[in-house]
């Protein structure tokens, strides 16, 4: 079964964008995802099919009027899937939501230009409101990319190893361990003597020791979540790195 992308937007020809290429493209190409877009202004009003007014209450910018998304939302089946609304006000997507939207049928992505979405169509149809971080990107369209693109390589068949998604950063609640390859010397720089010690446990051992330091250093956030399910204490020396204050 095909993995079901619809996004709803006022610039259809940003879709699939960079998801056209490489491993994504291919999964597109093969099936194992689709992608359509429903183009906002088709259902826009009047001879100008407007799509936003003026906000009630003053202020600057234009407000996308609910009228006219629930009318595009009217022709999308949405067969199963939950309509998600990238929003700098929404909870923040995690690796989690990722792997939830993933493993059902598919998503359909509602994005939003100007000041964003009336609040009574996102609360009338039940719409998931997700943010991709905190800061403020022109439209909804890149932060739809983005949730796709994390959603997309978790696919099976997309991407080459699966144990590669899931050794990486947050499947264990850490930061993932540094990556080195040739040449071993660069520049003055030698790559750390455990890799080349063919020692796998001693590497392994290494490698869990840096997640930890570069978790603890670099997301406090992470790192107390972390240590709070281990049942530890935050002030324990962390392996034999434990003094180090940069990578
Ligand atoms: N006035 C809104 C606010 O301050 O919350 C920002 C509107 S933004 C200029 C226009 C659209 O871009 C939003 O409706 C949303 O669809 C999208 N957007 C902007 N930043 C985003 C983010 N960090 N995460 C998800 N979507 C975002």
């Amino acid at each position: 079964t095909t993995w079901q992308v619809t996004a709803l937007t006022l610039f259809p020809e940003m879709f699939p964008g960079s998801l056209g290429c490489s491993l994504a493209g291919r999964a597109l190409r093969e099936g194992i995802w689709s992608m359509e877009t429903q183009d906002l202004r088709n259902h826009g009003l009047g001879r100008h099919r407007n799509i936003d007014d003026t906000p009630f209450g003053g202020g600057a910018g234009m407000v996308m009027r609910p009228d006219v998304v629930s009318a595009a939302l009217k022709d999308v089946d949405p067969a199963g899937r939950p309509v998600i609304y990238p929003t700098p006000r929404g909870r923040t997507l995690t690796q989690s939501d990722v792997r939830r939207y993933a493993s059902g049928p598919g998503v359909v992505v509602l994005c939003g230009r100007y000041e964003g979405v009336d609040e009574r169509v996102l609360e009338a149809r039940d719409i998931e409101q997700v943010s991709i971080g905190d800061y403020i990107l022109s439209g909804g369209e890149v932060a739809a990319l983005v949730l796709l693109d994390a959603c997309v390589r978790l696919l099976p068949g997309v991407m080459g190893s699966d144990s590669s998604a899931t050794e990486e950063s947050f499947s264990g609640g850490l930061l993932e361990y540094p990556h080195y390859t040739r040449p071993a010397r660069w520049e003055g720089h030698d790559v750390p003597d455990v890799l080349l010690s063919g020692d796998h446990g001693a590497v392994a051992r290494w490698r869990h020791e840096m997640a930890e330091m570069a978790t603890r250093q670099r997301r406090p956030d992470l790192w107390a979540a972390y240590v709070a399910r281990a049942g530890e204490d935050i002030s324990r020396p962390v392996g034999v790195h434990a003094g180090v204050d940069r990578l």
